[in-house]
């Protein structure tokens, strides 16, 4: 039998190899030039032209989930605040809400993206709501229009879960350089570019940045590589508040900074395997992953989500048995967070069934679509969907 396909796997060369190494024979393995680096060749790549760089600026972190936490923790959300969170993610994006004693409200997605559904989300809104978080599933993002109506509509703050939408645009503008308050990006191991573990906040508002850089070290008013390489005594610090040990190794830093430089070639490579997928498959009982539907919007392909076709012909939970028993991993984007024990209680009372995320749960699944793939391994998952549901070769 063929070798196992697993559902993701890193695509890690010898470049980063290179430079972890070099790090690690640097003599500074923690936050330092590597991270400061990253920061600022970080913004660049969003912004290509050069457009505005300044305007911008970036927190390396060591998780996407310490990087969501520090941006509402800046924001100023503590208890007896809510914020809005989609049911379709991963309970990371909920979980910082319960870190700061506020609370998660859990709305319904839309049918055809899977992303945060508005209407859904203005019926939760109260005098509480502080603030929303809309997730870019798989990489398709969220209208950035949208978002900055309804955020001006209700008075309320952004923190855009972007873990799966490195690096495309969203009508017109990359990313990250939306008018979001906070936009919050993951270099976890599967993800479209990878640190090992990491993540990067990326704001145009210097006062939140400097209060989240402050955070991610212990609430020490002046970060590491400042503390070693300025001119002050290099031992003074103080502190400014209970802040957290979020900041991201040098070594990792080292790793992202080739990454980063490879972000457009891997991620035409995963368009293009997306591109053969949809083509593949377009004749069997399933719905293909949604599209952007604007020009200026791409996407970033981090999965490749199929619905299955509710006729029976085959089960969801079947179809991945088989085609794990074909040598292919499959994987389900996401369990709603609403069906995890702990999350049930968390749906706005204005909207105590999630409809949608219920119905479109029983029929997701995920493929691989990793930039890594080989040309081999993109043919044999798509001839094996179509194997297992019966489409022929
Ligand atoms: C991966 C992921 C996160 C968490 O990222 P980490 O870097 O692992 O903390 C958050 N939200 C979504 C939607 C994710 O897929």
């Amino acid at each position: 039998m063929s070798e196992f396909i697993p559902f993701a796997v890193p695509d890690v060369g010898e470049a980063e190899i290179a430079a972890v190494v070099e790090t690690m024979r640097s003599g500074w393995l923690t936050t330092g030039p590597n991270a400061a680096a990253l920061e600022r060749e970080f913004v660049a790549a969003l912004a290509p032209d050069g457009a505005d760089v300044e305007r911008w600026h970036a927190v390396a972190v060591n998780s996407a989930t310490a990087g969501l936490h520090l941006a509402l923790e800046a924001l100023g959300i503590g208890p007896g605040d809510e914020v809005i969170v989609p049911t379709w993610t991963f309970t990371a994006t909920a979980e910082v809400v319960r870190y700061l004693g506020a609370t998660p409200v859990i709305v319904d997605v839309r049918p055809d993206t899977l992303n945060i559904d508005f209407d859904a989300a203005a019926a939760v809104v109260t005098a509480r709501t502080k603030a929303i978080m809309p997730v870019h599933f798989a990489g398709l993002p969220v209208p950035r229009g949208v978002m900055a109506d309804f955020a001006a509509a209700h008075d309320i703050r952004v923190v855009e879960d972007a873990a799966h939408a490195h690096p495309v645009r969203s009508e017109g503008v990359s990313v990250g350089l939306g008018e979001s308050d906070a936009v919050v990006f993951s270099f976890y191991a599967t993800k479209t570019m990878t640190s090992g573990e990491g993540g990067m906040v990326v704001s145009s508002n210097a006062e939140l940045t400097a209060r989240m850089a402050t955070m991610r070290l212990h609430g020490i008013s002046r970060d590491v590589f400042d503390r070693y390489t300025s001119t002050a005594p290099s031992w003074h610090y103080e502190v400014v508040a209970p802040g957290f040990k979020y900041n991201l190794t040098d070594v990792a830093a080292a790793m992202a900074r080739v990454q980063l430089t490879r972000s457009a070639p891997m991620w035409e490579r995963r368009s293009a395997i997306a591109a053969y997928y949809d083509e593949v498959l377009a004749d069997l009982p399933l719905r293909l992953p949604a599209r952007p539907s604007d020009p200026g919007t791409d996407h970033a392909w981090h999965l490749y989500t199929l619905r299955l076709s509710g006729d029976g012909r085959m089960g969801r939970d079947e179809f991945i048995h088989r085609m794990s028993a074909a040598g292919i991993g499959c994987s389900v984007h996401f369990i709603p967070l609403h069906h995890h024990p702990y999350w049930r209680a968390f749906r706005g009372t204005n909207a105590p069934t999630l409809p949608v995320a219920d119905r479109e749960f029983t029929s997701v699944v995920s493929i691989p679509i990793f930039s890594a793939m080989t040309d081999a391994q993109v043919e044999r998952v798509g001839a094996t969907v179509r194997a297992v549901l019966g489409g022929g070769s």
